[in-house]
């Protein structure tokens, strides 16, 4: 796409440069990790040693990728801004809203006519500006990234956690909440933590019955779901060199189990294959020209513990393969223990159904790995006793491994086809009888694995394997089955054994498709007309917020105090209301409603100071704002914590909330309440939480001079007729004071576009 070749050339072109500035700055050799993000550093940003895993750093990130769910909000936020196209290559991906039912025939059409006005909207506004349309069928986010717009040496942001699949391809590519994708493509700097460092070094080669997969399998196993929190992995060594470009991205898609900011690889000559493979054969020329520069350091690699803060070795030359699950995917139990292990637990043994797939693993290579087994089940004149289902990642992988009879050979096993789209792996699986919630065990090459992940059933014992090993077990249907080792009967009665899986790293005849199922944007967008009903339940275009109005807050009743955990979830709830993520004022029904109120200790369920009656939090603020009457909400430590969501912070900014006033607030939270245009402050003394009341009736001052650095005052204007009055603190810097005033920061970008 000639777009994005012109942005690799300058991403290219300046790279060298900044690495060496780096380079001298720092005093040392530098990771592919430090590589990549110092040579993002916004033009704000002093070139300086960050402190990993304390200091916050604005990057410019070269692209930015969003999954139908989470664009809606991200993109309706973003027609705030006033642009006429996004400042960075955007491309929008229709993926998670299909359901898999009977097969890709019937369920994309349903799909297309369920969600038909969410995804009339995307492309509409994809269209309008600048912004890549993949529509639905197309194929999975991450790896239509990969195929298509990946790029060694780049850095992404994308709505999605499993955005960091793209560090396959040698990228710095991190899942973000919309908020932040509305900033980048609005033109404004992303921030984040700079990240520690943790280094695995993969030596020898794989072999057997042993993938990519059993790697990343492995590593979570060690690190756990949590090892990888604010930390980048990157991986080095021959072990690692050796390995296809697609089992690189199912390596890194899999560093969001382990909680990783991202993972990445050096650029080498597997992604310069793929990405020639993929009609790219310009940007690995170009990629070719500066290879030193994405790729780490030789001083880095050979002496890793002086760099990394953290080193781990793999030798994938004696790598087993691993099973992980069930309800988490860093309950990791090589191959030879599983019998044991799933007799010790009282796993249910036989398996169900075994699904391969998903942004994860639906690579050619892993289809045709997982074909070599299925088409064994024939030859060896066995039965599989599982269904087999198959999620591939894209229409070119689909329409590819079709024309190489694969799609034939699953046919034979009677498989599944589903839509490429997310379906099962997000829990959009109408799978029959699993409302009965019986126990049951299905095993599937994505890569998570919570209760009720896959198809709502909280008793669906769900394991996660490469698509080679899910083949095999799906064959013999059986939990406690060792294809490396053990015999099955066929239909003579003898004992026979699967032969190791063989497969292509790239399809000998090359990648074909007839319609990939992209829609490029118009040239000029400026005629074109965004698609949302006015009466539709679960889109709506947003209004800016309006603007301080230049006086202190006086008289804000409280609306909750809430107590304890307080989370995105609690603030805006996630389950069925996800539906409404692109309506504003539907979704804000959901407002605190999953607060404790620390008065009676129940949820949803707080005093309305103008009735005296106890309501629902939404209830009661809708009443509030219908009186034209601010108010206030008062919480605990850590408020916001979980999720980016932005949602959390918009819908008190609708209903009129002014102020959230907490012992201490997760930071991006409190970062989202600023980009809203609300006020975030904490106590200056945790006990002032105290002296809250139920009836109490609130002033801010000090908003006329609010000044970074600067407390604000509190009047607490008790039901008894007596007053308190104590300090808060704030976090605001110079320019969050402006969106503060201007109502939020998107009506600064606005008016800036304008003048
Ligand atoms: S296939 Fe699964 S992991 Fe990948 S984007 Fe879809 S839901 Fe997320």
């Amino acid at each position: 796409m000639a777009f994005d070749i012109e942005m690799i050339k300058k991403v290219y072109a300046n790279m060298p440069a900044r690495i060496e500035a780096a380079r001298k700055t720092l005093g040392r050799p530098l990771t592919l990790a430090e590589k990549i993000l110092y040579s993002h550093l916004d033009a704000d940003m002093k070139l300086t040693d960050y402190p990993r895993g304390s200091s916050y750093v604005d990057f410019n990130p070269d692209r930015v990728a969003m999954q139908d769910a989470t664009a809606q909000m991200a993109l309706l936020q973003f027609m705030q801004a006033g642009r006429p196209a996004v400042a960075v290559p955007s491309s929008v991906h229709c993926d998670h809203l299909i359901q898999a039912k009977a097969g890709a025939a019937t369920d994309l059409d349903r799909a297309k006519h369920e969600s038909e006005e969410v995804f009339d909207f995307l492309a509409s506004v994809s269209n309008k500006y600048g912004i890549g349309f993949w529509k639905p069928g197309a194929g999975i986010i991450h790896q239509i990234v990969l195929e298509n717009y990946a790029f060694p040496g780049g850095m992404m942001i994308g709505t999605d956690s499993h955005t960091v699949n793209a560090g396959g391809l040698g990228m710095i590519a991190i899942g973000v909440g919309g908020a932040d994708a509305c900033d980048v493509m609005a033109g404004l700097p992303w921030e984040l933590k700079m990240p520690k460092l943790i280094g695995i070094k993969l030596t020898g080669k794989l072999n057997g019955w042993a993938s990519a997969k059993d790697v990343i399998l492995k590593v979570a196993g060690i690190l756990t779901v949590k090892g990888g929190t604010d930390k980048v992995v990157e991986y080095f060594g021959e072990g690692a060199i050796s390995l296809s470009c697609t089992g690189k991205g199912t390596i890194c898609n899999m560093g969001a189990e382990i909680g990783a900011t991202t993972s990445t690889f050096g650029y080498d000559e597997s992604m310069s294959r793929y990405l020639a493979a993929t009609g790219r054969a310009d940007v690995a020329a170009l990629a070719d020209g500066i290879k030193e520069h994405l790729t780490g350091d030789a001083e880095v690699y050979d002496n890793p513990s002086k760099y990394f803060d953290e080193v781990i070795e793999i030798n994938l030359s004696e790598l087993e393969p691993y099973v992980n699950g069930p309800f988490t995917p860093d309950l990791a139990t090589p191959i030879s223990q599983l019998k044991a292990a799933a007799e010790k637990n009282g796993w249910p043994l036989k398996i169900e159904a075994g699904l391969i797939g998903s942004c994860t693993n639906s690579s050619y290579e892993d289809i045709s790995r997982a074909v070599s087994l299925a088409k064994q089940v024939s030859a060896k004149g066995l039965k599989s006793k599982a269904e087999f289902m198959i999620n591939p990642g894209s229409e070119q992988i689909r329409y590819t491994i079709e024309r190489d009879g694969f799609l034939d050979v699953f046919a034979q096993v009677g498989a599944t086809v589903f839509t490429n789209a997310c379906g099962p792996c997000i829990g959009m699986w109408d799978r029959v009888g699993a409302e009965k919630q019986e126990k049951n065990t299905i095993i599937h090459s994505f890569n998570r694995n919570f209760a009720k992940r896959a198809d709502g059933n909280p008793n669906t014992y769900a394991f996660v394997a490469s698509p080679e090993i899910v083949a095999a077990m799906a064959i013999a249907g059986d939990l406690s089955f060792n294809p490396l080792t053990d015999t099955l009967t066929n239909d003579k009665g003898e004992q026979v054994k699967l032969d190791e899986p063989t497969g292509y790293e790239l399809p000998p005849k090359g990648f074909a498709v007839e319609d990939a199922g992209y829609q490029a944007p118009a040239a000029d967008g400026s005629k074109v007309q965004v698609l949302v009903n006015p009466t539709s339940k679960r889109l709506q275009l947003l209004d800016p917020f309006a603007a301080w109005t230049g006086v202190d807050f006086k008289g804000l009743k409280l609306l909750i105090k809430a107590k304890g955990k307080c989370t995105t979830d609690h603030i805006s709830m996630a389950g069925p209301w996800l539906k409404f993520r692109g309506h504003l004022d539907n979704i804000s029904n959901n407002m605190l409603i999953g607060a404790v109120n620390a008065f009676n200790d129940k949820t949803d369920n707080i005093k309305n100071q103008l009735t005296g009656a106890y309501e629902g939090v939404p209830v009661v603020q809708r009443q509030y704002k219908a009186q034209n009457i601010g108010s206030i909400v008062v919480g605990d430590e850590n408020y916001g914590e979980g999720s980016s969501r932005e949602h959390a912070a918009m819908e008190p900014r609708h209903l009129g909330v002014k102020v959230v006033l907490v012992k201490s607030f997760a930071r991006i939270h409190e970062t989202n309440l600023k980009k809203q245009g609300m006020l975030g402050i904490t106590f200056a003394n945790n006990a002032d939480y105290d002296k809250i009341k139920e009836d109490d009736v609130i002033d801010v001052l000090g908003l006329t001079t609010f000044t970074p650095g600067q407390q604000l005052t509190i009047v607490l204007n008790h039901a008894d007729g007596t007053k308190e009055e104590f300090k808060v603190n704030h976090s605001y810097n110079a320019q969050q004071i402006e969106w503060f005033k201007a109502g939020g920061a998107l009506n600064i970008i606005r008016a800036s576009v304008k003048a």
